[in-house]
């Protein structure tokens, strides 16, 4: 059985962790955007705050992490920590949580994170909001930690009021990132893992990056051109996949959408798809859902076209044009020189 771990409610006070996921031996692109709202946490709370980063031959990464607003640098840098596996690093993460006492770990609601973080969690009786939005500090010093509940209807608020540390999972793309800085210099300190904490009964034998085969990630790009049911079927998206080339763009769906089979399920927007941040986000043939506009609405701009002039989506558009798609799509391929 997993050994359980109590840590003292009370016995708090090693300030806001950031927990940073490696992904090719860089840091994932949800670190500095983590790192931006743990500094605005720890300073509303007079805290410090430190990124703990788990791998082998971490030197680089310790010191590209060091240009950031923060106040330290964990490294726990063994060889059976790098590649990733559940076990070891839920374990790790245990014995400095233990050792060190922080009042709130924050990760990427990224595959990694949401594997191992409840992991660890459960084993020192902490609580573990999943997929957060949003973060803020009450009047009384807790983390409040805001996420999508009862089927993204409404907006949870939820703070862990006895066990320490409050740890979270938070969605990529909703915060803004913080900037790394030539000249800032945090403290880099090292932590020997335990030979007990970095056995494991898991290997891995392969790593296939996630892909569809359809361009660059969703969640990189910088123009996402969506469509919803509106656009009736695979005809209409391969009139997306037109302008999204020429737009230099990554074509995106709604669930509706994915659901009929008019893209992968990779491409999904929304509170059960990927949260994006587009530069710009154009929205063709969506109603605009609560459930959809949790993983869009944060985009720069956004453009709607939608035939009903009264749909939802026109209360979050920058721009909004009530026409029909298929006259409206076909006229901005022909102002691009298609
Ligand atoms: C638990 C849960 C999780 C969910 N998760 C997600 C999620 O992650 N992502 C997601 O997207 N949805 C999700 N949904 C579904 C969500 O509630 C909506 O049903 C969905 O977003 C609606 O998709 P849509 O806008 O494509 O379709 P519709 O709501 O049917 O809207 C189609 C729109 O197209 C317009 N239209 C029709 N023809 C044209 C035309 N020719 N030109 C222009 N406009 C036109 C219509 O006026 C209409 O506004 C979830 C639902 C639940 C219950």
């Amino acid at each position: 059985m997993t050994e359980r771990k109590r840590v003292d409610g009370k016995a708090a006070g090693g300030g806001v962790w950031i927990f940073c996921e490696l992904e090719s031996g860089v840091p994932h692109g949800v670190v500095p955007e983590l790192i931006g709202k743990g500094r605005e946490l720890a300073d509303k709370s007079a805290a410090s705050l430190s990124v703990v980063v788990f791998g082998h031959g971490l030197e680089a990464v310790g010191d590209g992490l060091a240009r950031y607003p923060i106040d330290a640098v964990i490294l726990a840098d063994d060889p059976a920590l790098d590649p990733y596996r559940p076990e070891p690093y839920a374990a790790v993460l245990v014995d400095l949580i233990a050792a060190r006492r922080p009042d709130v770990v924050l990760a990427g609601a990224t595959a990694v994170g949401r594997e191992f973080m409840p992991r660890a969690a459960a084993r020192i009786e902490t609580g573990l909001t999943a997929d957060c939005v949003d973060l803020d500090i009450s009047p009384e010093g807790l983390l409040v930690q805001t996420c999508p509940s009862f089927g993204g209807n409404v907006m949870a608020n939820i703070v862990c009021s006895v066990r320490r540390p409050q740890m979270v999972t938070v969605r990529h793309k909703v915060m803004r990132p913080a900037a790394a800085d030539r000249m800032r210099g945090a403290a880099i300190e090292c932590f020997d893992p335990a030979p007990e904490s970095l056995r494991a009964r898991t290997r891995r034998l392969e790593w296939l990056p996630e892909t569809d085969g359809s361009g660059p990630h969703l969640a990189d790009a910088d123009i996402v051109v969506a469509g919803g049911r509106g656009m009736g079927g695979p005809e209409g998206f391969r009139l997306l996949e037109r302008l999204a080339r020429r737009l230099g763009g990554v074509v995106a769906a709604t669930r509706p959408a994915v659901d009929e089979g008019w893209a992968p399920p990779t491409r999904q927007v929304g509170q059960t798809g990927r949260t994006v941040r587009p530069k710009l986000y154009f929205a063709f043939g969506i109603s605009g859902a609560v459930h959809h506009l949790v993983g869009m609405s944060s985009s720069g701009r956004i453009a709607a076209v939608n035939k009903d002039p009264s749909a939802p989506i026109f209360s979050v558009a920058d721009w909004g044009v009530a026409a029909d798609a298929f006259e409206v799509i076909p006229a901005m391929l022909k102002e691009l020189g298609e």
